[in-house]
């Protein structure tokens, strides 16, 4: 359905993978609708921000964003700005109180009405839409995609953890996982699309469970990987406690799952994991690595690190970086803590790390995962590796940028080939971040 009198759309999105497939879903809805995407925010009639409350930093990018909106919504009459996802779930109606020019909010569980709230909006209500519905997991809704190579398929939503640090299961709501028959036959035809790679999400994408059969994630990944057997798999995010042995096993066993597994392990201090709440010590971290390894000995292992928890003393922080020295990562996602309203530690522990202090331990952090992350990728020179062209690389157009298994990024002389292609590289060079090659 196509309808002139609806206001075209311009969505910008914060924060993780899982926000970036929301994104794409809302985007159907819309479209189902009959609202058009628009080519950029100046043609606009709804601007939505798809929004990321997991840090403060993060928070308040959206509100200085949001300060830049103000002036345009001024500018152009009937203008309609909605802010949708993670942070009006947590900050609710305050979030009038601080942007008075905002139309309407809507949290992760109510994107089926966002066409009704786009058409209210314009209207003249003023509205805010953030009821959870713990059913809710978009099945059947056909993305509009950003890319024609790689696709994001959510396979679970919410978590039903407690982390100390973590807003999410405030922001996302109790876990529900996507029917096991309806993710295999949307992969299958992503595949039968010419997609060549798939991302399965979820926040903890290993405590999947089909609700009927009981089938687990080791079970999903097992029918995804054999029904589209030309296509990368992929998956994220693990959670240390959840992995098993079962399903290691069938990463090792199948040839299209990459052999990637992002493991975050936040800290490694057991008394700090403990405060974390994240269900596991620094041993029993390490015995996962052990296990992982032993049956997948070229695995890429990356994980996630906070510095500065509650109470972290700094020969607990010397044990995060003896950690790190021990299991090797190839790369971590870096932060370093802050409070996040609603949550445990907000509520029971003490914030009295002080921010130098903060921000002194994750440069550290960083500096010695930038010295190993060159290390194992100097480790690549020499050996020829299975790249999926992605892109022109940013510097040259003669030239392609694409990741190997282990997710490492590669950037490659052109030659005959073209993005969407598996390309063998003879790997030449290495930085810390970056492979550089020829293809052989
Ligand atoms: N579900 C995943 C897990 O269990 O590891 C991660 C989800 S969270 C969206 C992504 C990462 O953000 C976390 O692994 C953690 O390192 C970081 N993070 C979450 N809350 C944080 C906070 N309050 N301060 C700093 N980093 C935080
Ligand atoms: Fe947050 Fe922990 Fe759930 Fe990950 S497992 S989303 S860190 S509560």
């Amino acid at each position: 359905m196509m309808n002139s009198n609806l206001p075209s759309y311009f969505f910008h999105t914060f924060g993780c993978q899982m926000n970036q497939a929301d994104t794409e879903i809302m985007g159907a809805l819309l479209q189902a609708e009959g609202f058009q995407p628009a080519a950029d925010e100046d043609s606009a009639g709804v601007i939505l921000l798809n929004s990321c409350a997991v840090r403060e930093n993060a928070v308040d990018r959206i509100g200085n964003f949001l300060q830049q909106l103000k002036g345009r919504k001024r500018r152009k009459k009937g203008l309609i700005v909605g802010v949708v996802g993670c942070v009006p779930q947590f900050e609710r109606e305050e979030m009038f109180t601080d942007f008075p020019f905002l139309d309407f909010i809507a949290g992760p569980d109510t994107y089926r009405s966002l066409p009704a709230m786009i058409i209210r909006a314009h209207q003249g209500s003023r509205l805010a839409y953030l009821d959870y519905d713990h059913r809710e997991t978009y099945s059947g809704i056909d993305p509009v995609r950003s890319g024609t190579i790689s696709a994001f398929v959510p396979v679970m939503r919410g978590c039903n953890n407690s982390c100390a640090f973590c807003v999410v299961p405030v922001t996302r709501g109790r876990e529900r996982s996507v029917g096991f028959d309806p993710v295999v036959d949307e992969v299958a035809k992503l595949c039968a699309s010419g997609y060549r790679e798939v991302t399965l999400l979820g926040q903890n994408v290993n405590s999947y469970r089909d609700a009927e059969s009981g089938r687990d994630f080791s079970a999903l990944l097992d029918a995804v990987s054999m029904r589209a057997p030309e296509m990368r798999i992929r998956f994220t995010t693990s959670h240390p406690k959840d992995i098993s042995e079962s399903l290691v096993r069938v990463i090792a066993e199948r040839p299209n799952i990459c052999s990637h597994i992002h493991l975050p392990v936040q800290s490694g201090s057991s008394r700090i994991l403990e405060l974390m709440r994240r269900g596991h010590t620094r041993q029993e971290y390490l015995g996962k690595i052990d296990m992982i390894r032993r049956l997948i000995p070229d695995v890429a292992i990356t994980t996630d690190l906070i510095a500065g928890f509650c109470t972290e003393t700094d020969e607990e922080h010397r044990m995060t970086l003896s950690l790190m020295n021990e299991v090797r990562f190839d790369t971590s996602f870096m932060f370093y803590y802050s409070v996040r309203p609603g949550t445990w530690a907000a509520r029971n522990l003490p914030d009295d790390v002080p921010e130098a202090v903060k921000k002194a331990r994750l440069q550290e952090i960083i500096d010695l995962q930038n010295a190993i992350s060159l290390e194992r990728y100097r480790q690549e020179v020499g050996r020829s590796v299975e790249v999926l062209a992605e892109a022109e690389s940013r510097r040259s157009s003669a030239e392609l940028m694409g990741r190997t298994g282990g997710n490492m990024a590669v950037v490659f002389g052109r030659d005959r080939f073209s993005p969407g292609q598996f390309v063998t590289v003879r790997i030449t060079g290495a930085s810390s971040a970056t492979l550089t090659g020829v293809p052989v």
